[in-house]
């Protein structure tokens, strides 16, 4: 009570010490008596407002120097040098006029915005808002396959809003959300071992992950194998002949006219470059692109020399012998221009310092080692220390990280339905 009454009684009490900027404007409206006051604040006004005129004219035409000058203000925590003749009331700049500027050369201007109360411009979000609403828990329960439950049905939920799983999310850590966390690793550079445990779940709700749609496109990943073959009349796109874009110091080819992909060609180039400059070198190329004819070819080259030093063989007997190193046409990558037979001249390949660099380090130039002993039951071939196929980097470091083969890679990241 005693409050509301004494406040209509404040202009007549003495100025305050410090005086709010809000009040000390509308003091002169409420001491509309004094007229002598009254003008020499009017007189201060204008003055003020040249001054701040002038001040602004010169800010503008050198924004560059207003901008360091706007710093310097604001760390000494001075928005502008204006003197302050308190305790006459005096006009400070404008936010108005002010926080455009200040926001294009990163000044932010807010001390100035929160002290007219008006809203002059709403910082928008830089990033889309997170698609889940973040657990507060400090730690995530790691979850995997079988698991059932609310923290099942988030996770679900978050890797349908990436793109991840297609389907409803219904609580239950089945197959197809066993696959889904799978991918989601594997994009995101995690182990993908389709648990999803404290790491998996953190970057999930982060809001930072990387979509599903990130995933490496399918163009150097068409998988082809004896189960998944090529019309033997199909013709990739994009060859060139190897020596039109490698000279004869990277590497030897040794069938001259051989042709690859062109990415795939200059990878190779880069990767024999940088083989070189580590003191390896001595390569050669023994085939890359073959056509499905050119496969049949081999295969007809096979069963004859079978049939000629196993007399006792039927052609079915040769033919099952080629088929055990020798892809049937269609069934050879080598017809995708993306497959190279690296060797050695004169020197069987396997155990060269070449093969072992090569190993070692195709990956980062994005290749793989497509047949390994390891995987010979997934791939259907047996192990060929000298055959590469390019994936494309992304797909070959996840490949590498996992230990995968492109059949795997291919499952996991859900490759096959499109092909
Ligand atoms: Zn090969």
């Amino acid at each position: 009570m005693s409050q509301r009454k004494r406040r209509p009684a404040r202009p007549e009490q003495p100025p305050q010490p410090a005086p709010k900027k809000e009040d000390v404007r509308k003091a002169p409206q409420r001491r509309s008596g004094n007229s002598a006051l009254r003008f020499i604040l009017a007189s201060l006004f204008v003055l003020a407002v040249v001054w701040v005129f002038s001040g602004m004219t010169r800010l503008l035409a050198d924004p560059k120097d207003s901008a360091i000058r706007f710093a310097a203000a604001e760390a000494t925590g001075t928005p502008t040098p204006v003197p302050t003749p308190s305790p006459v009331p005096t006009i400070t700049p404008t936010p108005r006029a002010y926080a455009p500027f200040g926001a294009q050369y990163g000044y932010g201007g807010e001390d100035l915005i929160e002290e007219t109360g008006e809203v002059l411009f709403t910082p928008q979000p830089t990033e889309a808002p997170t698609p889940e609403p973040q657990p507060t828990a400090e730690g995530y329960a790691t979850l995997r396959k079988g698991a059932q439950g609310e923290d099942v049905r988030r996770m679900q939920q978050a890797l349908i809003s990436l793109g991840y799983l297609n389907d409803t999310a219904d609580g239950s850590f089945g197959a197809n959300t066993l696959s889904a966390v799978t991918f989601f690793q594997a994009v995101n550079s995690l182990t993908a071992d389709g648990i999803a445990g404290q790491k998996t779940l953190t970057l999930l709700y982060s809001g930072s992950a990387l979509p599903a749609s990130a995933a490496p496109a399918m163009d150097f990943l068409i998988l082809v194998n004896r189960q998944h073959t090529l019309d033997t009349n199909y013709m990739p796109s994009g060859l060139v002949s190897i020596e039109s874009v490698l000279s004869a110091d990277i590497v030897k080819v040794k069938y001259k006219g051989t042709r690859a992909n062109k990415t795939a060609v200059e990878a190779l180039g880069r990767m024999l470059q940088d083989a070189e400059a580590e003191g390896v070198s001595g390569w050669q190329i023994s085939s890359a692109f073959r056509t499905g004819a050119d496969q049949q070819k081999l295969v007809d080259n096979s069963v004859a020399a079978y049939l000629r030093n196993h007399s006792d063989w039927s052609r079915k007997q040769a033919l099952s012998a080629t088929y055990n190193t020798v892809a049937p046409a269609g069934a050879s990558e080598h017809q995708t221009g993306l497959a190279f037979d690296v060797t050695v001249p004169g020197v069987s390949f396997a155990g060269t310092p070449q093969q072992k660099w090569l190993h070692k380090h195709c990956h980062e130039y994005g290749f793989v080692v497509r047949f390994t002993a390891e995987k010979q039951k997934i791939t259907g071939f047996i192990a060929e220390a000298w055959h590469i196929r390019y994936v494309g980097t992304e797909a070959a470091a996840i490949m590498t990280q996992n230990n995968w083969c492109l059949e795997e890679y291919a499952e996991h990241m859900g490759l096959l339905k499109s092909q």
